[in-house]
């Protein structure tokens, strides 16, 4: 049995921490911050994720799937609200499918509870990583003011989008790094519980303000209340820059979204004390150094937050690996660069997605055109499940590689571009002509 070192008890460092326990090893985890299981978590001041099933998948894997699923709300499908604060309604996928709305704290918090049972598990919290030596295996942390010496025999870095130990490869000859960040910021808002802690908007789904170059979202938390996150420019006429006193925060939510203004009492000081986050996409190779360093989770692939993936694919990270593993006859040696090569396509296809899926949420869901495209899918899956799955459903509820449904997607929406520019296909939609032509093209593409 092996001595693992992981770098960074978040998400996906802890739930590595339980895969590789199990599997017999001593494991070592080092987190720059204190105990989360210390903090206690403000409902509705922290974010909430989706979790969908790649996650759910991975977490099964190691026999924690049931003990998060007490705590999670299910989203069947996402609410539109217009400006005139109407609202419809959209499935995200055949009926009982869904995305999860979880705490990230608090999840955060249960995987780390669950490693900790274990007697070859052990944390280090406050201990923030500042260098590596790969030749030697040595990493150096500082605790307080001391700067302590750990030797691993492999070590997982997960700490991270601005991973120390990325930073550290990057200073090495060929390895390729590449970070952007989008022109929009975000920043979380509350809506809070109602009476009794009933929840004053439908619990479940995720609701969407699409309003073109910016939209706010909400996800609904166990108390009643629902953490808003407003994806906004940085700069420009309608932009965290202009948009600052009470007066002027005020007025565009009465005149923008006139329905979430009334929900949030808070509205002008929650603006202006919460932070404003940026969002970066990361891109890097290789993910190792030899068979003995791997990046994992957001050190290695950080994508905006559009696809709801960003935990999952990180997650997924962690039962691909234990699948190579296992393929591998449990040898690191062939395992970590094998995983390092093979997942990266993967990686790049979730964030081109997470990319693309930013125009579709703040802008295209409130299109007419864009809706009847997906009702004919819709009408398409439900009736031929083997022949057509759309690009939503293969990426959120099928663990189909996300380069596989990507290119699927991309070929789709080729045949759906032909289909949409047929004359009069406001009428002919639910015809059988459209579905014989969609299937004739799906199966020659
Ligand atoms: C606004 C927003 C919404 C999102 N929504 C979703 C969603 O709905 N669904 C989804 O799947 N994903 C979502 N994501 C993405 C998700 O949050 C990340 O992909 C996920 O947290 C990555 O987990 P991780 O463990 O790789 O990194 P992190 O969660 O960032 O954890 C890294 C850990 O390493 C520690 N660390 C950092 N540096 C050091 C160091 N030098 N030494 C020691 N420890 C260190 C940190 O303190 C932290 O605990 C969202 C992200 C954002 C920003």
């Amino acid at each position: 049995m092996e001595k693992i070192i992981i770098i960074g008890a978040g998400l996906v460092g802890s739930l590595q921490a339980l895969y590789l326990a199990k599997k017999g090893h001593t494991v070592e985890v080092y987190e720059r911050r204190n105990d989360i299981r210390k903090q206690k978590l403000v409902a509705g001041r922290s974010i909430n994720l989706a979790l969908s099933n790649r996650g759910w998948k991975a977490l099964k894997r190691v026999g924690i799937n049931t003990v998060v699923e007490k705590t999670a709300i299910p989203m069947y499908g996402r609410i539109i609200h217009d400006t005139e604060g109407n609202t419809t309604y959209q499935p995200y996928g055949l009926e009982k499918e869904a995305i999860y709305s979880v705490s990230r704290g608090g999840l955060n918090q249960l995987l780390i509870e669950e490693a900790d049972k274990l007697e070859n598990v052990s944390f280090f919290f406050e201990h923030r990583c500042l260098d590596i030596d790969v030749e030697s295996n040595t990493i150096i942390f500082e605790n307080d003011t001391r700067e302590i010496e750990v030797k691993g025999d492999r070590i997982f870095a997960t700490d991270g989008a601005f991973s120390a130990i990325r930073a550290r490869l990057q200073k090495r000859d060929r390895f390729n790094y590449q970070q952007f960040y989008l022109p929009h910021g975000y920043k979380e808002l509350t809506i809070p519980a109602g009476e009794n802690g009933s929840f004053l908007i439908e619990k479940n789904a995720l609701h969407i303000w699409p309003r073109g170059n910016y939209m706010l979202i909400a996800l609904g938390n166990n108390d009643g209340s629902f953490t808003c996150t407003l994806f906004f420019p940085f700069e420009g006429e309608y932009s965290f820059e202009s948009l600052k006193t009470e007066d002027e925060i005020d007025n565009f939510f009465k005149n923008v979204f006139p329905d979430a203004y009334e929900l949030i009492p808070n509205l002008s000081k929650e603006y202006q004390e919460n932070p404003t986050a940026s969002l970066v996409t990361v891109r890097c190779e290789p993910w190792n150094y030899e068979d003995k360093v791997l990046l994992m989770g957001d050190a290695s692939h950080a994508i905006v937050p559009f696809y709801g993936q960003g935990m999952n694919s990180g997650f997924e990270d962690c039962s691909i690996f234990d699948d190579i593993l296992e393929d591998n006859n449990l040898d690191f040696n062939k395992a970590i660069p094998e995983f390092a090569k093979t997942r990266k396509k993967d990686a790049d296809a979730i964030s081109e997605l997470a990319l693309r899926n930013f125009i579709e949420m703040r802008d295209l869901v409130a299109d007419e055109s864009f809706l009847l495209r997906k009702k004919i899918e819709k009408k398409i899956f439900e009736k031929h499940p083997n022949k057509w799955m759309p690009l939503y459903s293969q990426v959120t509820f099928s663990h189909i590689p996300y380069s596989e449904a990507l290119n699927n997607g991309l070929k789709q929406e080729k045949i759906m571009d032909k289909i949409m520019a047929k004359p009069n296909i406001e009428s002919l939609w639910d015809s059988q002509e459209v579905e014989d032509e969609i299937l004739s093209l799906s199966a020659n593409a």
